[in-house]
């Protein structure tokens, strides 16, 4: 089955889709994005994802392009056309196309572009095994809550961890952990479950209010707080959450074991229940 692409409205496959060089989100970054998953071939959370991503635009004064309604009719047939056994559902919505002008264009539709592809889930054994992961400065701007396709500063991270041979970067803003390049950070101290509040430092994860409800339902208890780099290497278990990781034990950072240098209890507890959850 091909990758499939819908732009403004129209699909076809992946490959032959394009949007103009003059597009503002070729041009600025200027557009927000979201990405699905399906389990069992439905899209997981859609209504979540979509939400966000109004609050993304809207945060940009940006148009969707087309109403909530709408962008599920669509995700509902790019998923028919596909008909791959998993699929990662992409959806952009970009500021339109105009002559390069840093003000807002008077009046122009936005670009939307949805994709469909393969989603390959992570190795079971590494998922069992644990992942390792690097510190790195936050160096983003001042809305990370806002999920636009201004991604520089995600990729200089997570291609320094690619570097170093490690699955995440986990990034530290003023001595604070705030989040990894593509997740959140769920940080295990004297039985508490930790990960910094929602706000302008992080992305709002669905997965991550998600986790904290089965954390919570577990009695676990959490706290929305900030933990420092120390913390974070001292902790009894950390681990990462996010749409493609789902609920992801980190073993090593920065070279050190957490914990055990093996995934905790309560990270597999956690793992184990998001299982039961998609499953
Ligand atoms: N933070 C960042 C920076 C991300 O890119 C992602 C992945 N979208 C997340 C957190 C996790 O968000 P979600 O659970 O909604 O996928």
């Amino acid at each position: 089955m091909p990758d499939i692409a819908c732009v403004n409205g129209r699909f076809g496959p992946l490959a032959e889709a394009v949007v103009s060089i003059e597009d503002r989100g070729f041009q600025f970054g200027d557009g927000v994005y979201e990405v699905i998953r399906t389990y069992r071939g439905k899209p997981f959370a859609l209504d979540e994802h979509l939400s966000r991503f109004e609050r993304s635009a809207q945060a940009l004064h940006l148009s969707l392009g087309h109403t909530k309604d709408q962008w599920l009719v669509l995700v509902r047939e790019g998923l028919r056309l596909s008909r791959f056994p998993e699929t990662k559902i992409y959806l952009q919505v970009t500021r339109g196309q105009a002559p390069r002008d840093h003000p807002f264009p008077a009046s122009i539709p936005p670009t939307t572009v949805l994709t469909f592809r393969e989603l390959h889930p992570l190795d079971s054994a590494i998922r069992k095994a644990g992942v390792q992961a690097i510190t790195l400065d936050d160096i983003r701007w001042g809305r990370c809550d806002i999920k636009s396709v201004n991604l520089l500063a995600n990729v200089l991270a997570r291609q320094r961890a690619k570097e170093a041979g490690v699955f995440e970067a986990i990034l530290v803003r003023d001595g604070q952990v705030t989040e990894g390049s593509v997740s959140n950070v769920m940080v295990v101290r004297n039985g508490v479950l930790e990960t910094a509040p929602e706000g302008h430092r992080i992305l709002s994860g669905v997965t991550r209010a998600i986790v904290l409800e089965l954390a919570r339902k577990e009695g676990l208890p959490v706290v929305e707080t900030f933990v420092g780099r120390e913390d974070l290497l001292t902790a009894s278990e950390v681990f990462l959450t996010g749409t493609t990781v789902e609920v992801l034990p980190v073993v090593h950072i920065d070279g050190q074991a957490i914990g055990a240098g093996v995934p905790g209890p309560l990270s597999q507890l956690l793992s184990r229940r998001w299982e039961a959850l998609v499953g």
